[in-house]
C-alpha cells in the first residue's frame, strides 16, 4: 500500500557531500538548495519525498558514480525518468538519480528503431518517430516517461496489435549494482533482457533503450464515442460484445467518466456523468475503418458525441492527457477481469454510484491479440492471458479528502476480488506490497529473483515493484 507518511531521513554529511559533489560532472542538489523542493516532487502530488540528494546526471559515467557512491556509503539509489510511478518509488531512495533530461530521440528509418534517452516522455518518441511515418506502441498520456512505463510492461492504445511496449524493447544500456556498464539484449544477454521486459527497475539504471517501430497502415483513425451515463449499462454490454470479435487493428477502451467543460461538449453532458469509449483503428482507407464502429453507432443507445475521425499519432496519443494534468493527488489500482459477466457489471454499477468525486474513473480495455502472443520466454510480463485491463483512479486536491480517495479503491476492488485474476499489473497498482508482487509476477517470480540475486544481490535497486534476490525471495 502506498506509504502516505513523511519520510525524515538524516542528511548526507559534510564529508559525503563533498565526496558526491567531486564524483559528479553534472547537478547535485541538496535539501538546503531552493530547487530541490521542485526536483523531488512527481506526477502524484501525495508523494511527500525526502532523499538526501537529487544527482541530474550529466552522462553516463555520473551514473557510474552515483551507483559506486551509493554501494561505498550503504545507501540506495532511485532513479526518476518520467516521474509518473503512481507510488513514488522515483524519489524514494536515499539518492534520486534523475535522468529526466535525457530526453534525446533518434530514429532510424531503414532499420525502424529508435534509440532513446532513459529520460524521454512518449510525446517525445511519438513526435520524432511519425515524422518518419513510424510509431511504437507506448502509454496513453503523451507526458508518461518512457523508461518507467517499458520496464513495467506498457499497454497503450495499440497493444492489440503491435503488443507491449516491452515487447518491443530490442536493447537497452544499463549501469548494474557494481557500477558495470551492460548491453542488454536477447542476442547478448538474454536472461536479463528478458527481465528488463516487465519487471521494473530491479536490474540497474537503464541509460538507453532502443525499441522496434512499425509502419502502420495508410489511416489512423481516432477519438471517442460518448454516451449518456444513463446508458451506462448498456453502452459497457455493446462494448464488451464488440470487443471480442473485433480486429486487432481496433483498439481502446471504455471509461466511466465526470465530464468537464470542454468546448464542444454536447450541453447534456457538461459536468455529467457519462460513458466514452475510446477508438484506434488502423486502416488503409477512412470509409473502411469508419465500418468497423457501425456496430457500436447503431445502438439502441446512440452517442451523444462521436470525434473519431483521421488523425495523426502524436495528436491520438494526447487524447487524454486534458483529464490527466499534474498538480492532483492520486490512487489507482489495476485488475484483470477475464470477462464481463452481468455480476461484474453489477459491481462496476455499483462502484460507480459511490464515487468519492468528479475526477474519480475507470477505464476498460481489452488485451488479447499480441498482448497474448508476447513471449514469456524473452519476456517476464506475467498477465498475457486476454482480459479486461481495468484501472481505477481517483484523484483530488484537499489532502482530508485522502480517506475518501483511498477507500473507495479499497472498496472497488474488495468487490470485485471474485471476479478478478490473481495478480494486477503493477505499474498501475499502488500495492507494491511483498506479497502483491509476488502474486502479480506468479510464473516468473523465481526466475527474476534468481536472475536478480546475479545482478544486484545486496538489492539496491528495491525503490520499485521489488523482487528480492533469491535467497530472500523463495521460502
Ligand atoms: C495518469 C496515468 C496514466 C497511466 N496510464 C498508463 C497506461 O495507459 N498504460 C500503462 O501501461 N501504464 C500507465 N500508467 C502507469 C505508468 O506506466 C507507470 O506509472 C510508469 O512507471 C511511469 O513511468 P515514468 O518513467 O513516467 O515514471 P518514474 O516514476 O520516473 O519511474 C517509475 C519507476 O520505473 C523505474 N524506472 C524509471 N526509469 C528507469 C530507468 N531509467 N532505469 C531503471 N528503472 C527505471 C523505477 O523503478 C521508477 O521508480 C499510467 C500512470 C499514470 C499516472
Amino acid at each position: 500500500m502506498m506509504n502516505n507518511r513523511k519520510i525524515v531521513s538524516a542528511r548526507l554529511s559534510a564529508a559525503q557531500q563533498t565526496l558526491l559533489a567531486n564524483l559528479i560532472r553534472g547537478e547535485v542538489l541538496l535539501p538546503s538548495d531552493p530547487r530541490f523542493g521542485q526536483a523531488a516532487q512527481v506526477f502524484n502530488a501525495r508523494i511527500k519525498a525526502h532523499p538526501k540528494a537529487i544527482v541530474r546526471a550529466r552522462d553516463v559515467d555520473d551514473v557510474v558514480q552515483t551507483v559506486q557512491f551509493c554501494t561505498g556509503e550503504g545507501l540506495t539509489p532511485s532513479v526518476r525518468a518520467g516521474g509518473h510511478g503512481v507510488l513514488g518509488h522515483a524519489v524514494a531512495g536515499d539518492i534520486v538519480i534523475d535522468l529526466s533530461r535525457w530526453s534525446s530521440v533518434t530514429v532510424d528509418p531503414g532499420r525502424q528503431v529508435a534509440r532513446i534517452g532513459a529520460g524521454a516522455r512518449w510525446q517525445d518518441v511519438d513526435a520524432t518517430a511519425w515524422s518518419s511515418g513510424l510509431l511504437t506502441p507506448g502509454a496513453r498520456i503523451s507526458h508518461i516517461g518512457v523508461a518507467g512505463f517499458t520496464l513495467g510492461g506498457g499497454e497503450g492504445w495499440l497493444s492489440r496489435r503491435y503488443g507491449l511496449a516491452a515487447d518491443n524493447l530490442i536493447r537497452a544500456e544499463l549501469v548494474c549494482a557494481d557500477g558495470t556498464r551492460v548491453v542488454a539484449a536477447d542476442h547478448s544477454e538474454p536472461g536479463l533482457t528478458a527481465c528488463l521486459r516487465g519487471s521494473g527497475g530491479n536490474f540497474g539504471v537503464v541509460t538507453a533503450l532502443w525499441q522496434q517501430l512499425h509502419r502502420p497502415p495508410r489511416v489512423l483513425l481516432g477519438g471517442r464515442l460518448l454516451f449518456s451515463g444513463r446508458h451506462a449499462r448498456q453502452a459497457l454490454l455493446a462494448y464488451s460484445s464488440f470487443m471480442r470479435c473485433a480486429p486487432e487493428v481496433l483498439s481502446g477502451s471504455i471509461a466511466f467518466v465526470t465530464c468537464g467543460q470542454e468546448p464542444g461538449l454536447p450541453a447534456s453532458l457538461r459536468g455529467q456523468p457519462a460513458v466514452a469509449i475510446n477508438i484506434t483503428v488502423m486502416c488503409d482507407d477512412e470509409s473502411t475503418g469508419q465500418k468497423y464502429l457501425d456496430p457500436l453507432r447503431r445502438l439502441a443507445v446512440r452517442p451523444v458525441a462521436d470525434s473519431v475521425a483521421p488523425v495523426a499519432y502524436p495528436h491520438l496519443q494526447t487524447m487524454l492527457d486534458g483529464h490527466n494534468q499534474p498538480g492532483y493527488r492520486q490512487h489507482s489500482a489495476a485488475r484483470y477481469l477475464p470477462e464481463l459477466s452481468g455480476a461484474v457489471i453489477d459491481a462496476l454499477e455499483e462502484a460507480w454510484s459511490r464515487r468519492p468525486g468528479p475526477r474519480a474513473q475507470f477505464s476498460l480495455a481489452w488485451q488479447d491479440a499480441a498482448v497474448a502472443r508476447g513471449s514469456s520466454r524473452t519476456s517476464v510480463f506475467p498477465h498475457r492471458t486476454p482480459a479486461w485491463s481495468l484501472y481505477m483512479m481517483s484523484r483530488w486536491t484537499n489532502p482530508a479528502d485522502d480517506v475518501l480517495h483511498t477507500g473507495w479503491i479499497r472498496q472497488f476492488k474488495q468487490d470485485l476480488a471474485p471476479f478478478a485474476e490473481q495478480g494486477c499489473y503493477l505499474n498501475m497498482d499502488d500495492d507494491h506490497s511483498p506479497a502483491a508482487v509476488r502474486r502479480s509476477f506468479r510464473p516468473h517470480h523465481r526466475r527474476i529473483a534468481e536472475s536478480k540475486q546475479h545482478w544486484d544481490p545486496a538489492n539496491i535497486f528495491r525503490h520499485t515493484a521489488n523482487i528480492p534476490p533469491a535467497p530472500e525471495a523463495c521460502p
